[in-house]
């Protein structure tokens, strides 16, 4: 074999050892930044997640609160106390006054006109 023969060998295994180094390094950055798109995708979808849980639980409780202030007397019309089932003026039934969407039934806050979730009409509804 003569020299250059030899060289060129050497040449080419050097160059097989830098391509497979090249092709390691390559996955290895690709790995991370696959993990790391993981990652925030998993963080993202967790912080919607407990956002929309919070909004759930206002909407919870705003609806509670909806129920309690629309409680009032179904005959003389007197705002109902907490555990009222009869008027204590009037011996009257206790019911509850809503206004909510007539599309989708979302309870609306005061002055609301028209639903803040479909755009449907606000309307009246009396709860027993
Ligand atoms: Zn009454
Ligand atoms: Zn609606």
């Amino acid at each position: 074999m003569g020299l250059w023969d030899k060289l060129k060998k050497e040449f080419s295994s050097m160059v097989d050892e830098i391509k497979e180094d090249v092709s390691g390094l390559a996955k290895d950055v690709a790995r991370e930044k696959a993990e790391d798109a993981a990652q925030n995708v998993a963080d993202k979808a967790k912080e919607a997640g407990e956002e929309r849980k919070q909004n759930k639980q206002q909407q919870e409780e705003a609806d509670r609160k909806a129920r309690e202030d629309g409680r009032v007397c179904s005959k003389c019309g007197r705002k109902a106390a907490a555990g009222e089932k009869f008027c204590p003026e009037c011996g009257g039934k206790i019911i509850v006054r809503l206004r909510v969407c007539s599309k989708c039934g979302k309870i609306a806050t005061d002055g609301q006109k028209f639903c803040s979730d479909c755009g449907g009409e606000i309307v009246e509804k009396i709860e027993e």
